[in-house]
């Protein structure tokens, strides 16, 4: 026996238990372990039935993803043992019995589980399906169409739906040790074909073509999963119906060959990269965080009104500050029609609404926050005002309190050094909406200590952030990047290709949207006012002359009603605005451009590897921790698709000789400054 899985006898029944923390996934021990204590209790005769279970309030949550190859025993071996047991096998399911843990709980013969359980098969995720029988098992058990729908969408459970789709036998209010034990000795001396799910029939083709057809349009909605929703459904088609062994091998293959794929490597990648951005290098490797209890947030605007509402969801108190009674009522009055908004759409009870509406409190008094543990800044985007703010929190906080910035691009040394005290002074770079978006970058400025850059990422972890560390740059990890795509965006423009390829080239490769429509989207005005701040030389003003001359036409993107697109008045049509040929046409003769035809395959090589030399002198220069942090950045801030894994990931995959060729002959163009290349970068090469 591994020591992961314990073996222990009570009474006549085998207890065998996986405890592998945190989440019991299913390791080489672990498989090894089960396989061992199957076969030691139907060699024992002193047992006549056989329980499993997990530990720490988790059945088995899946596979182990870090797990290289697939070294023997794998899962279909473990689930085999278990199925064919001569004895009877019960799966006693406290917490989570999702992937790999769902599989093992289909081999036993009898399922009970807790009223808190959680049910699923979330391979799809990661750009898979299950590939030790659930494909088989699930429809065979339950309703086809909640199986094709867990199997291609890869939504979890509850123990009740559980329930009355026949998943699981019973809910057990208690012991359910105790329970799948006593259900183990009744079910000695029972028929177990009956109980093993790859003896019963298939379900019916009428069925299974139905189940298909409903489950299509929702798996099409799944983009950020690329093909493989639309893979798994047309691998259903194909083997729903088949006889167990004939369509499990094919769903096997099928696994193997979507785990290989670019696809399945991206999002095993991105699921493992999500998790890497805690983990943090140096000093703070073993700092403390501090408590946060109450936050105190300045500014309602956009952001500010974001943030409170991102704290009040996590059951947070927040004092929210302006500069005048109407600005706050303003900014308060977003805020709940944001939450009627989401009573409305049946995402929120009224009460839940009501009860995250009176955690957030208003004033326009500084002493109103003084006691707040952590107070971050969202006004203005001006380094005047922000230091003035940062002058009077510096007066008035209670010491020990975390004061963070939200700004997109100022130089938070400069912030921290106008108070006496900036180790306590961190970056908190939320993202629009920011109730909804996941990303916070935290920047760790010059002088801020290891605690408080704990203390951010800790509170964003349990505000439901994914929290991703940078150092103080002009615009950190995203905006920087952002300004060398939007560079090529804007060259490409005055090149010869219209907008609305551009856009349509990057839309295509999975962008969510195309920089154009971004642009339009957030305001043009917005980054025109950053470049403006910008000292000359440190952005290409050809890039942006269109940019630039749209703002002084005021058309500013939606919030005008035009900008590069006119919008129609829901906004959800739009047209290229015919004012930019004009202008396009213009900036060619001011600077003097011949148009030529620009195909696809250029407008996306230059627009994605010039966020990967960016990506690269950011890792140079240690502003990021590591490549996979810049790839959440830019899945979780900027639209990228998760299925090609980053920018940094996808120009692996690309292959980094052919990545670092392009970016040479970019660098020997007529844009050479903007195309320097990294130590980083000349250190991928193979
Ligand atoms: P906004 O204009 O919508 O809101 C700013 C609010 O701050 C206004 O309501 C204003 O009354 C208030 N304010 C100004 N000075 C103040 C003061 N001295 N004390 C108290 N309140 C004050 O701006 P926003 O879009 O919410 O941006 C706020 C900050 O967040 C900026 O630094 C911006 O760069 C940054 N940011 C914005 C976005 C975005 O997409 N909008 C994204 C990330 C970061």
């Amino acid at each position: 026996m591994t020591s992961v899985v314990t073996y222990v006898i009570s009474d006549d029944v085998a207890v065998v238990r996986v405890s592998n923390p945190p989440v019991n996934a299913l390791s080489l021990d672990v498989r090894q372990g089960l396989i061992d204590a199957v076969r030691r209790a139907n060699a024992d005769v002193a047992v006549t039935a056989i329980v499993i279970t997990g530990s720490s309030n988790t059945f088995i949550a899946g596979a182990d993803l870090r797990e290289q190859g697939t070294p023997s025993p794998i899962l279909p071996d473990v689930i085999s043992e278990i199925e064919s047991s001569v004895k009877p096998v019960v799966a006693a399911i406290e917490g989570q019995a999702l992937g790999g843990g769902l599989e093992i709980a289909l081999a036993c013969h009898y399922r009970l589980a807790v009223p808190n359980a959680q049910f699923g098969t979330p391979e799809i995720k990661l750009g898979i399906v299950p590939g030790a029988g659930a494909t088989q098992r699930l429809p065979r058990l339950i309703d086809v169409k909640l199986a094709v729908e867990m199997i291609a969408i890869g939504n979890a459970i509850d123990a009740k739906v559980a329930q009355t789709s026949g998943l699981i036998d019973r809910i057990v209010d208690g012991d359910v040790v105790a329970a799948a034990m006593d259900q183990a000795r009744a079910a000695t001396g029972e028929d177990l074909d009956r109980r093993r799910l790859s003896r019963w029939p298939a379900p019916d083709a009428a069925a299974a073509t139905a189940a298909i057809a409903a489950v299509e349009p929702i798996a099409k909605k799944q983009r950020a999963l690329g093909v493989a929703p639309s893979k798994a459904l047309a691998l259903l088609s194909r083997t729903l119906t088949k006889l167990f062994a004939e369509g499990f091998a094919e769903d096997r293959q099928a696994f193997l060959e979507m785990k290989a794929s670019p696809e399945g490597q991206a999002l095993r990648h991105v699921f493992l990269a999500e998790r890497a951005t805690k983990k943090l290098d140096g000093p703070a490797a073993d700092a403390k965080p501090r408590d946060i209890t109450r936050v105190g947030i300045i500014g309602a605007g956009t952001m500010g009104a974001g943030i409170a509402m991102t704290f009040a969801d996590a059951g947070i108190p927040v004092t929210l500050m302006e500069i005048s009674e109407e600005n706050l009522n303003r900014g308060l009055a977003r805020i709940r029609q944001s939450y009627d908004g989401s009573v409305k759409a049946g995402r929120a009870t009224r009460a839940a609404a009501d009860e995250r509406i009176a955690r957030i409190v208003g004033a326009v008094d500084y002493v109103a926050i003084a006691d707040a543990d952590l107070i971050i800044e969202a006004a203005f985007e001006s380094m005047a005002i922000k230091k003035d703010i940062f002058r009077k929190l510096d007066a008035v906080a209670k010491l020990g309190a975390v004061l963070a910035t939200n700004t997109s691009y100022l130089d938070i040394d400069a912030i921290a050094a106008i108070t006496s005290r900036p180790r306590d002074v961190v970056g908190m770079h939320y993202f629009s909406p920011a109730n909804v978006m996941k990303l916070l970058e935290v920047v760790n400025a010059a002088k801020t200590a290891p605690e408080v850059l704990v203390t951010a990422m800790n509170i964003a972890g349990k505000t439901g952030k994914i929290p991703v560390v940078a150092k103080v740059c002009h615009g950190f990890i995203g905006n920087r990047m952002l300004r060398a795509y939007n560079r090529e965006a804007g060259l490409l423009l005055l090149e010869g290709a219209t907008l609305a390829q551009v856009d349509k080239a990057l839309k295509d490769f999975g962008m969510a949207m195309g920089p154009f429509a971004v642009a339009d989207l957030s305001g043009i005005d917005v980054g025109h006012k950053a470049r403006n701040e910008m000292a000359t030389g440190t952005f290409e003003p050809k890039a942006f002359a269109v940019h630039a001359a749209l703002v002084e036409a005021n058309h500013l993107g939606q919030k005008t009603g035009s900008g590069f697109y006119v919008y129609a008045k829901d906004a959800k049509e739009s047209a290229p605005n015919p004012l930019v040929s004009e202008l396009v046409a213009s900036a060619r003769a001011v600077y003097r451009v011949t148009p030529r035809e620009i195909v696809t395959d250029e407008i996306v090589s230059r627009c994605i590897f010039a966020l990967v030399a960016e990506g690269a002198h950011i890792l140079e220069e240690g502003i990021a921790q590591r490549a996979s942090d810049i790839d959440v950045v830019y899945i979780n801030g900027y639209g990228f698709p998760r299925y090609r894994g980053g920018p940094m990931f996808h120009a692996g995959l690309v292959g980094w000789p052919k990545v670092i060729a392009f970016i040479e002959a970019q660098a020997e163009g007529p844009f050479a400054k903007w195309w320097t290349l990294a130590p980083w970068l000349l250190k991928q090469r193979p």
